[in-house]
C-alpha cells in the first residue's frame, strides 16, 4: 500500500537528506512557520564518511541558531589554537574571539547531525528516516512538485510540495533527476584516510602540509582526536594505518611520535577521492544546498561549514518567497549567485591544494588564499540580519494534517 503525506494541501518543501545541510534547511524554513517534510534514506544519528572539523562561520551559524549549546553540552571540546606546519614553519594560531565566537568546534557527526534534526523536529518538521527518494513528479510544464520513492520495507511513497529541496549529499539522486547541470568541475581529487586515537596529546586543530603529504588533527568528543592523512590517491591506496602512519611521518614527524604515545583506533575510514563539483542550485520547484550543489575537496575542512552557510542562504530564499510573496525565480537566483559569490574563490584554491600541485615555498600563499576566502565568508555571515524567531502563527492559523503527522522523534520506516 503506497504512502501519501499529505495529498492535499502538499508541503511548502520537501528536503530530501537530513543531515547538515537537510536538517539545518529544514529547521529554519519549519521555525519561519513553513509545512516541511524532512527525509532520509538513512537511520537516525548515525556515522558517515567525513572527518568534522567546523570553522568560524559554522560555529557563528550553530551560534545564532541556538544550537551551539546542545553541541557543547555533548561533550565537544573547545578548540582554542590551530597550528599549521610547513616546510620548515611552525604557525600557531589563537582563536580570537570574534561574532560571538571566541572557540571552534568538531562534533562528531553522530553529535551534530542529530542536534540539526532535533531542531528541525522541535521547529515542527515532518521527519522520516528510511525513505529513499528515487525521483521527483512535474506538472505539465515540467516544474517540480513533488518526490516519489520508497520506504525501508518496500511500499511506494510520494509527497508533494512547492519546493523540492535536494540535500542529499555528493551522489544526489535530486541533482541527477532535475538535470541540473556542473557549472564547475574540479581537476584534482585526493584520497584521505582518517581515524580516532584516544590519549594523544594534542593543542586543537593541526594541519601540515608538504608536497604529496598533508595530515592533521581534530579534536573531538569522548576525549578522542580525529587524524588524518591526504595524498593523491594512489598513495592511499585502500587507507588503513600504514598509508597513515608514512604520510604523517613525512608531513609532521612530531605529530607521529605523539601518535605513537596514543591508543590507536581498531580500524581507519578511507575516502578515495572525488573532484569537486559546483552545479547549478535551482530551477522550477526545486533547489540544491550542500554537498549536492557544491562539493570540495575534504582537505578544505569546509564542506559542513559551507552547508549549514548555504542552509540558511537558502532558507531564506525560500522563506521570501511561501511567506512573503517573492518571485520563486528571483529569490533561488539569489541565492545561487550568493553561494557562487562566496563559494568560488575557495574552490579554486582548494583544487590546487588538493592536487598537491605546490612546492614548500607555494603553500603558505595558497593557504593565505584559503584564510582570505573563509574570511569574506565569515563577514557574509555576520551581515546577515537575524531570521525572523520562531512563531509558529502562520503554521497554527492554516488547517493542516501535518499537526497529526509530527513526530516527537523521528520515525524509522521498516
Ligand atoms: C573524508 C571526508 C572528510 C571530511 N571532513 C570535513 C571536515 O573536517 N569539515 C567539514 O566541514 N567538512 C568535511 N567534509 C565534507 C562534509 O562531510 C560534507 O560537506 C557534508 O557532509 C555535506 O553535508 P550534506 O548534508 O550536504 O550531505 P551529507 O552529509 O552527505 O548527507 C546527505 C544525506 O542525504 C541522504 N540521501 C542521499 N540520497 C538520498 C535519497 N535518494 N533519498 C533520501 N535520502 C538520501 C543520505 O542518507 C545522507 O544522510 C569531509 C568529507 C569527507 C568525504
Amino acid at each position: 500500500m503506497p504512502i501519501h503525506l499529505h495529498a492535499d494541501p502538499r508541503y511548502d518543501a520537501i528536503v530530501v537528506g537530513a543531515r547538515a545541510a537537510g536538517a539545518a534547511t529544514a529547521h529554519l524554513l519549519a521555525r519561519s512557520g513553513l509545512r516541511v517534510l524532512l527525509v532520509d534514506r538513512g537511520r537516525y544519528g548515525t556515522d558517515t564518511l567525513s572527518t568534522h572539523a567546523l570553522m568560524r562561520g559554522g560555529v557563528l551559524q550553530l551560534s545564532r541558531w541556538g544550537l551551539l549549546e546542545k553541541i557543547i553540552a555533548a561533550g565537544t571540546p573547545p578548540v582554542r589554537r590551530t597550528t599549521f606546519r610547513y616546510a620548515d614553519a611552525i604557525v600557531p594560531i589563537t582563536i580570537k574571539p570574534s561574532h560571538g565566537v571566541d572557540a571552534l568546534y568538531a562534533p562528531r557527526r553522530t553529535v551534530l547531525d542529530p542536534v540539526l534534526v532535533d531542531a528541525a523536529i522541535a521547529a515542527g518538521a515532518d521527519v522520516r528516516f528510511g525513505i529513499a527518494v528515487t525521483d521527483v513528479d512535474r506538472d505539465r510544464q515540467g516544474a517540480v512538485t513533488g518526490v516519489a520513492g520508497r520506504t525501508r520495507d518496500g511500499r511506494g511513497f510520494r509527497a508533494r510540495a512547492r519546493i523540492v529541496v535536494g540535500a542529499d549529499g555528493i551522489r544526489s539522486t535530486i541533482a541527477e533527476r532535475v538535470g541540473a547541470p556542473f557549472q564547475r568541475v574540479g581537476t584534482s581529487a585526493a584520497a584521505i584516510t582518517y581515524g580516532y586515537w584516544s590519549g594523544l596529546e594534542t593543542d586543537g586543530y593541526e594541519w601540515n602540509f608538504r608536497p604529496g603529504a598533508a595530515s592533521g588533527v581534530v579534536p573531538t568528543n569522548d576525549g578522542q582526536a580525529c587524524v588524518y592523512a591526504s595524498a593523491l590517491p594512489h598513495r592511499i591506496g585502500r587507507g588503513g594505518l600504514a598509508p597513515l602512519t608514512q604520510i604523517i611521518a613525512e608531513s609532521s614527524p612530531g605529530l607521529a611520535g605523539r601518535l605513537a604515545a596514543a591508543v590507536p583506533p581498531r580500524a581507519l575510514r578511507t575516502f578515495t577521492g572525488r573532484p569537486g563539483h559546483i552545479r547549478r542550485s535551482w530551477g522550477r520547484g526545486w533547489a540544491l544546498v550542500g554537498d549536492a550543489g557544491y562539493f570540495k575537496d575534504p582537505l578544505s575542512a569546509h564542506g559542513l561549514t559551507d552547508a549549514l552557510r548555504d542552509a540558511e542562504l537558502l532558507a531564506r530564499a525560500i522563506i521570501a518567497v511561501v511567506i512573503d510573496g517573492a518571485d520563486e525565480r528571483d529569490a533561488l537566483a539569489s541565492y545561487q549567485s550568493t553561494r557562487d559569490a562566496l563559494s568560488t574563490a575557495l574552490f579554486d584554491v582548494i583544487d590546487v591544494i588538493a592536487g598537491h600541485r605546490w612546492t614548500d615555498e607555494e603553500i603558505p600563499h595558497l593557504l593565505l588564499q584559503l584564510n582570505a576566502a573563509m574570511a569574506d565568508e565569515v563577514e557574509a555571515l555576520a551581515a546577515l540580519s537575524p531570521l525572523p524567531s520562531p512563531s509558529g502563527q502562520r503554521r497554527s492559523s492554516r488547517s493542516s494534517p501535518q499537526t497529526q503527522l509530527i513526530h516527537p522523534r523521528p520515525v524509522p520506516c521498516g
